[in-house]
């Protein structure tokens, strides 16, 4: 049976009144949901344990997401042994029946839209928009990935090798073994349903240790998964504190690969603990990890002024700037450079912070951690550059943070070079457009960025110069769609994964060659 080509799944206009009500009844249903308790799954057993994680609204500290089981390292092993032994049915399942669950989740997932949306809403401190992206994101990764794998198992067969007389032979992706994944918080459905789903599909089982300040949306994903009949012990769900449960999973011996997201700091962590063998172990552990960013928008004295000055505050600003697409540095050439910071400031400033649940277009950063540290930015940004716009917390029973910019912002300046994970954005000015790729370009990080110009030679010099993995012209840096713009990137921003791409599942996957003598 043929399968439809992929597409993206629409965002919801909710300008609408028909979806914004939609909408706000999810919610309301959502609310009547909160403070729940939810287990560990593994195997087909739930497991409830005294230790807990309290998930909280960001936006409205008083409010309690959801309680969840927090495991130990006994139960992380169990959940290993568990994965080990499933994997030896699992991966013998043809690709094309593991790929059904994937359509059979992201149908299930479709309907429920809004639901999963209102989660995000509360649990993470996302808008409507914002989280009906990740959704649809997340639906996007399993449709995406479900037909990827199909054209894997079907293109190995018929794989262009060269013919050789008299022999038969194939190349074939089987899957590696047991994988622990390690999503952010930040997409805490999308890029926990990618992850872990890519692994799946592929033929390996998981460990999933979700991000512990949104647990209780991972669950919802992984009571999916189980709602549509995926075979017991093929996801198991650990939540638990990296340093205990992650990195024990890290270093055990029957960990065939990792995948993360997150931290520049934590996922060079694990690159160190995946790289030592232990006792039994008979690989090569294999690393995927997606790290930080410091992207940032170039912008040249031919441009639309207007619509770069838009850009760089929607890359600045979405969902607080908790994005490691980010945009959290804007380069502008000097003669053009006082006329756009007025309209990146006029732009800014107008940004109203407040509830997620009430749609305000700024809400809470993620948790005490994060709105601790933004702030500490924030104060050396004051040292640094001239400050524009906000410049500290803002009202709210949450972690609310005026959306900030500082101009005039040197290249190596801290708030330059250090990934703030924030709604800050600092400016710097160039001499000229070349000055300000090879600013661009002074980082470690290489995730995404942007260059507008209206000069055909310079986008062509841009496109070959400007080093990040997701280099957009004339457009935003944040919202890579599934299949368009595969995500990853250079240098210490990871090992460029490109997630939505057709390279990914050959990285959960190895290439066997059969030779057969006809
Ligand atoms: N893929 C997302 C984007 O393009 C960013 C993912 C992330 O922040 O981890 O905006």
């Amino acid at each position: 049976q043929k399968v439809a080509p992929f597409a993206t799944e629409p965002f919801t206009d909710f300008s609408l009144p028909e979806n914004k009500q939609a909408m706000e009844a999810a919610l309301a249903k959502v609310k009547n949901e909160l403070g729940k308790s939810y287990p560990l799954h593994i195997g087909s057993d739930k497991i409830e344990t005294g230790d807990k994680i309290v998930s909280i609204n960001p936006g409205n500290v008083d409010q309690t997401i959801g309680t969840v089981s927090k495991a130990s390292k006994e139960l992380a092993e169990q959940a290993m042994q568990t994965a080990v032994g499933a994997f030896e049915t699992w991966k013998r399942v043809p690709a094309r029946e593991r790929a059904e669950f994937l359509f059979e989740a992201a149908k299930r997932m479709r309907e429920r839209k809004h639901e999963f949306s209102a989660w995000m809403v509360y649990e993470a401190g996302k808008n409507y928009a914002e989280a009906d992206a990740d959704t649809a994101e997340a639906i996007d990764f399993m449709e995406y990935y479900a037909r990827e794998m199909i054209r894997l198992s079907e293109t190995s067969i018929h794989q262009p090798l060269v013919k050789l007389e008299g022999e038969d032979n194939r190349l074939t992706y089987i899957p590696l073994g047991v994988g622990v994944v390690i999503p952010p918080w930040n997409f805490p459905l999308a890029i926990c349903v990618g992850m872990t789903t890519a692994a799946i599909v592929s033929g390996n089982t998981v460990v999933l240790k979700p991000a512990s300040t949104t647990p209780v949306i991972a669950h919802k994903f992984v009571e999916l998964m189980e709602e549509v009949g995926l075979p017991a012990g093929v996801l198991n769900f650990i939540p638990g504190s990296g340093a205990e449960v992650g990195d024990y999973l890290t270093m055990h011996p029957k960990t065939r690969f990792i995948s993360f997201t997150g931290s520049k700091e934590v996922g060079l962590h694990i690159n160190r603990l995946a790289a030592q063998t232990s006792e039994g172990q008979i690989w090569i552990k294999r690393l995927v990890a997606e790290m930080g960013g410091k992207d940032g928008i170039v912008v040249d004295e031919t441009a639309d002024l207007d619509a770069a000055a838009a850009a760089i505050v929607a890359s600045a600003f979405g969902f607080q700037g908790q994005k490691c697409s980010a945009g959290s540095r804007a380069i502008i050439v000097e003669s053009v450079y006082d006329k756009v910071v007025d309209k990146v400031a006029a732009l800014a400033s107008k940004l109203t912070v407040g509830l997620p649940e009430l749609n305000y277009p700024i809400g809470p950063v993620v948790d005490k951690t994060s709105y601790e540290r933004i702030l500490g930015y924030i104060e050396i940004g004051k040292t640094e550059g001239r400050l524009l716009v906000g410049g500290g917390a803002a009202e709210g029973n949450g972690y609310y943070i005026q959306p900030t910019v500082f101009a005039d912002v040197d290249g190596k300046a801290r708030i330059m070079q250090e990934e703030i994970f924030g709604p800050v954005l600092a400016i710097a000015k160039a001499k000229d457009w070349k000055h300000a790729i090879e600013m661009f370009n002074d980082t470690e990080f290489g995730l995404t960025g942007a260059f507008f110009s209206a000069v055909e030679e310079r986008i062509e010099e841009a496109l070959e110069t400007v080093h990040c993995g997701n280099l957009y012209i004339n457009r935003k840096c944040t919202g890579a769609l599934v299949g368009v713009h595969p995500f990853g990137g250079f240098n210490m921003s990871g090992t460029d994964s490109k997630a939505g791409g057709h390279d990914y599942l050959l990285l959960f996957t190895q290439a066997k060659l059969t030779s057969r003598k006809l």
